[in-house]
């Protein structure tokens, strides 16, 4: 069939639309007022208020996977557009907002049940409206011999998070949720069902146990894609380690940064350095004690002479180290002196223990992250402009090099401090790349702010993707601009993708123009 890359049918025939789906999953299940849709806009948005194409028409909660497929089908029959969150939390890049105009938000906070947990294999099964709190709470209680992997926020789903590649903080592999992940189940853009991997095979005891299956492997089709709908996913859990030491340290010049990644790298390499570590900057860090107004009643971005005795107040370096140990007591201990003597030798390095930071601490809350269990404290970040203040994130990649590091930090604050803006940085160092998750947060109610960090989100991606550093995940605003970015051999990984996309959607019925597709 020839694909219709057309505008979809706009409000013509909703009310055959809205009873029909009502009609799939029950009248409660489907909203339309103005309060119940408000729930599916972007609440940190740097869009000026109002902005029409991230606003959704309608929104059905399906209870099960053969209602998602019922949605999809009377979507498709209607040639509307449905847009699938999981529990709509992903709010630095776009949250549980639609990014296709006069979208149907299919929302899955009703399927939220943890399927199965294998104790011995290590895995849980879920679907996707259970979230990380959900989901700790329940093997905290059951299986108190696993660990879930945690994003910073614990609020969002472990599908919701996978789909999108993001990260948590646990010893390898588990930090990075996609490489974790073992099986899927997806509904199509034509309703159909499959499993992915050993999922494939009718009966198959190894669904959860072995990722790839046979033939091609598909799994990566239906991350930051709109060529299916989870419905289900495999997670690998890590057992519980018989001792558990998180630790930080802190370094108190700017420049430091290329020493530390550069002493990094080889560590996490070997697997000494065993999770996904990370570097915090000054006022990233500074925002989990403090507001910006402290130290700059007229309003921002601090300048650099503050910078001594904001470090001074917060007992914080320029840049601040989190990692974490797990294992037996002999190699936790054999491995920290070989970390503590590498760190040491950087000039001023200072290191701690939890229990040498004061309640409250930001390491005390790092260290419930990388222990696997879920919190919000993060949130207090958004507080730096205003209170309660909205954020964007820019993510690009680069080579865990100092100089990679350094120079991709200083492109940034020197790009912050252009527009206008503080700036944050949070490193996460995987061994060969790192992700600098550029956080930019702002006063929700003014205008001028939102457009400043706007503007600067833009530079920043088009300025990276200049130097060779790419974004790996992106907010619904910025979506094309990064797609584009992604150009090699004119263009072929897009075109590809959308012939692809063509194929399993000629109707444009899934989430048409997420990430450009
Ligand atoms: P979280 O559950 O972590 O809060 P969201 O529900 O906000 O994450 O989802 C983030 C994005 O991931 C969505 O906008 C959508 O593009 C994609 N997504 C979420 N859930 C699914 C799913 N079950 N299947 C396919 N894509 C999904």
């Amino acid at each position: 069939m020839a694909s219709s890359r057309a505008p979809l049918a706009a409000a013509r025939n909703a009310g055959a639309l809205l009873d029909d789906l009502r009609t799939a999953v029950g009248e409660d299940a489907v909203i339309t007022d103005a309060l119940g849709l408000s729930e599916y806009l972007d609440p940190y948005s740097p869009l000026p208020q109002g902005h029409d194409m991230y606003r959704a028409a309608a929104a059905v909660r399906p209870a099960s996977t053969e209602e998602v497929q019922a949605v999809v089908r009377i979507a498709a029959r209607h040639r509307r557009p449905v847009w699938p969150v999981s529990t709509g939390r992903n709010l630095a890049y776009g949250g549980p907002a639609p990014g296709t105009p006069n979208a149907i938000m299919l929302d899955m906070r009703r399927m939220n049940r943890v399927l199965e947990v294998s104790e011995r294999y290590a895995y849980a099964l879920v679907e996707p409206g259970v979230s990380y709190f959900d989901l700790h709470k329940f093997i905290a209680v059951h299986y108190p011999q696993l660990w879930v992997d945690v994003p910073d926020l614990g609020w969002g789903s472990p599908v919701g998070n996978t789909a999108e590649r993001g990260n948590g903080y646990l010893a390898a592999p588990y930090s990075d949720h996609f490489a974790a992940h073992c099986g899927m189940e997806v509904v199509l853009p034509d309703g159909g069902l499959l499993r992915t991997g050993m999922g494939a095979l009718p009966g198959a005891t190894t669904w959860q146990l072995y990722q790839y299956g046979f033939g091609p492997y598909l799994d990566g089709l239906f991350s930051q894609s709109n060529l299916g709908i989870i419905t289900k996913l495999g997670i690998w859990l890590m057992p519980r380690p018989e001792r558990y030491r998180p630790y930080m340290f802190t370094f108190p010049r700017e420049h430091d940064l290329d020493a530390v990644v550069e002493i990094l790298r080889p560590l996490r390499l070997a697997g000494v350095v065993q999770n996904a570590a990370t570097i915090r900057s000054l006022l990233l860090e500074a925002a989990g004690g403090a507001t910006r107004d402290q130290y700059c009643p007229g309003g921002g971005p601090v300048p650099p002479e503050l910078y001594p005795q904001i470090m001074a107040d917060q007992q914080i370096g320029f840049w601040n180290f989190y990692g974490a140990q797990y294992g037996t007591e002999a190699v936790i201990d054999a491995w920290w002196e070989q970390i503590r003597a590498a760190f040491a030798g950087i000039p001023g390095a200072r290191w701690y223990l939890e229990e040498d930071r004061p309640p409250g601490s930001v390491l005390a809350h790092r260290a419930r992250r990388m222990s696997g269990t879920p919190g919000l404290e993060d949130l207090k970040i958004l507080d730096w402009a205003a209170p309660g203040g909205g954020h964007i994130n820019v993510s690009p990649i680069c080579p865990a090099s100092g100089p990679d590091a350094l120079a991709q930090y200083q492109m940034a604050r020197d790009l912050c401090r252009r527009h206008g803006q503080d700036i944050m940085s949070d490193i996460i160092v995987g061994g060969r790349e790192l992700h600098q998750i550029l956080m930019i947060v702002f006063d929700r109610d003014s205008a001028e702010a939102k457009r400043q960090c706007l503007d600067l989100a833009v530079a920043l991606v088009a300025e990276a993707a200049a130097r060779g550093w790419g974004v790996y995940r992106t907010h619904l605003a910025l979506m094309n601009q990064v797609a584009a970015t992604y150009s090699w051999g004119d263009d072929a990984l897009m075109r590809f993708t959308r012939i692809l996309k063509d194929a399993v959607d000629p109707g444009q019925v899934l989430a048409p123009g997420k990430n450009g597709i």
